[in-house]
This record gives C-alpha cells, structure tokens and sequence, in this order.
C-alpha cells in the first residue's frame, strides 16, 4: 500500500511540474500578444498622420494661392483706380468699372474662402497636436511593454529551465512502465494526466467509474486508468488519510 501511494504522490508530482510547464509554454505564447496590439494601434495612428499631412499640405497650398491671387487682384484694383482719372471716354470709363467691381468680388469671395480655409487649418493642426500626443503616448507605452516582455520571456525561460530539471528529476523516481503509461496518456490526451476520484467520480472527465473498478481503487495495489477517460486515477482518501497520518506524526 505504501508503495503504491508513494508512486501516486511522485506522478502528482510530476503532473505538478508538467501543468506548470504547459501553463508557462501558452503565457510564453500570450505574452507578445499586447505588443503586437500596441504595434497595430500605432501603425494605424502613424497612417493617420500620414493623412492629416497630406491634407494640410494641401490647405497651405491653397492658402498660399489665395492670398497671392488676392495681393495680385488688390494690386490690379489700385492700379486700375489710379488710371481711372485718366479716361475721359465714357465707354472705356465703363468698361474699367466693371472689371474694377468683378475683381472686388472675385477678392470679397477669395477672403470668404480665405477665412473658411484658416479655420479648417486651425482644426486640422488641433487635430494634428492631439494625434502627436496619442503617437508619443503609445511609443512610450511600447517601449516599456517591449522591456517587460524581455524581462517577462527571461523569466518564463529561466522558470522552464529549472522546470525541466525537476521533471528529469521526478521521472528518474517513477518505475519505468508506469512512466511509460503517464507519458502516453500526456501525448494523447489535453493535460491533467493524473486525477483523482472524488466519491467514485474521476475529477477528469467527471463521470462515475464503475462499482468494480471503484472496489479496485480502494484497494490501493495498482495504478487503474479511468474507463472512460483513461486518465490515471486514485481514490482522493488513500491521499488525504495519508497526510493526515503526516500531520499527525
Ligand atoms: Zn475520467
């Protein structure tokens, strides 16, 4: 019995090492995730840019016209005012007063437009000062997570290294074919490999094992598998009645 219960507590034991281990491998897998999040975001905020570069681009061009085609126009005006004391011919004299008014409302549209433009480019450079700060923000979040990740990954290495120390340890302790039966089940079947039955249901699948093979695990001679699982299996008193003995002694 004893020795059966000893050879139940080295495979708890070496399920221990091994639930760690797979745990360790999928935060391993996890951990650059957030990373990869935080690059996609920037990216796309670094596009974003991009754009509002182009666009203000665009609207400093068209202001830079404007006001040159208003100078030019204003400049056309004086000039035209100036020669206007000059005609004495009621046509011509005319004629140059309607230019002069045409190029009047040409420039009153040009400072409407004029205005509708700065306003837009007050916006965008707002826009453009906000987007700076959500760029700087996120570049500095990146290189603190790209840091701890580093740590993190040393971490979890160093943890597995010594893990699998351990684990060499630990199986070296179990008899050769039950190593073999754990390992089977382990490349088979999603972990625990070891459970134990708790009023005759195996913990790993949840359903009864049979009156027999109920019988059979109390008894404590040899490792069962579970019939419907085929975990392996012990009877969760043999262990608790076996600390027990522990706390006591
Ligand atoms: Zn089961």
């Amino acid at each position: 019995m004893s020795k059966y219960i000893d050879q139940i507590k080295k495979l708890v034991t070496l399920q221990e090492i091994d639930t760690e281990l797979i745990e360790l491998k999928n935060k391993m897998e996890e951990s650059p995730k957030h990373l990869e999040n935080l690059k996609n975001e920037l990216e796309g905020l670094e596009d974003q840019m991009e754009q509002l570069e182009d666009r203000l681009k665009l609207l400093n061009n068209q202001k830079k016209k404007l006001e040159h085609d208003i100078e030019e126009d204003s400049h056309k005006i004086k000039k035209s005012k100036n020669k206007l004391m000059m005609i004495s011919n009621t046509r011509e004299y005319h004629a140059m007063m309607r230019e002069m008014d045409n190029l009047e409302k040409m420039n009153r549209f040009r400072e409407e437009e004029l205005t509708n433009l700065l306003e837009d480019l007050h916006i965008n450079l707002e826009k453009k000062e906000e987007l700076n700060n959500h760029i700087q923000n996120l570049r500095d979040e990146l290189a603190t997570s790209q840091a701890t990740l580093v740590t993190e990954l040393k971490q979890i290495n160093d943890r597995i290294k010594k893990l699998e120390g351990a684990r060499k340890k630990a199986c070296a302790d179990i008899p050769v074919p039950i190593l073999s039966r754990y390992n089977f089940i382990k490349d088979r079947l999603h972990n625990p490999i070891i459970v134990s039955v708790k009023k005759s249901v195996c913990t790993g699948c949840f359903i009864s094992i049979p009156p027999q093979s109920f019988v059979e695990i109390q008894k404590g001679e040899q490792i069962l598998s579970c019939p419907n699982c085929q975990r392996l299996i012990y009877w969760e008193e043999h262990f608790s009645a076996e600390n027990q003995v522990k706390e006591h002694a």
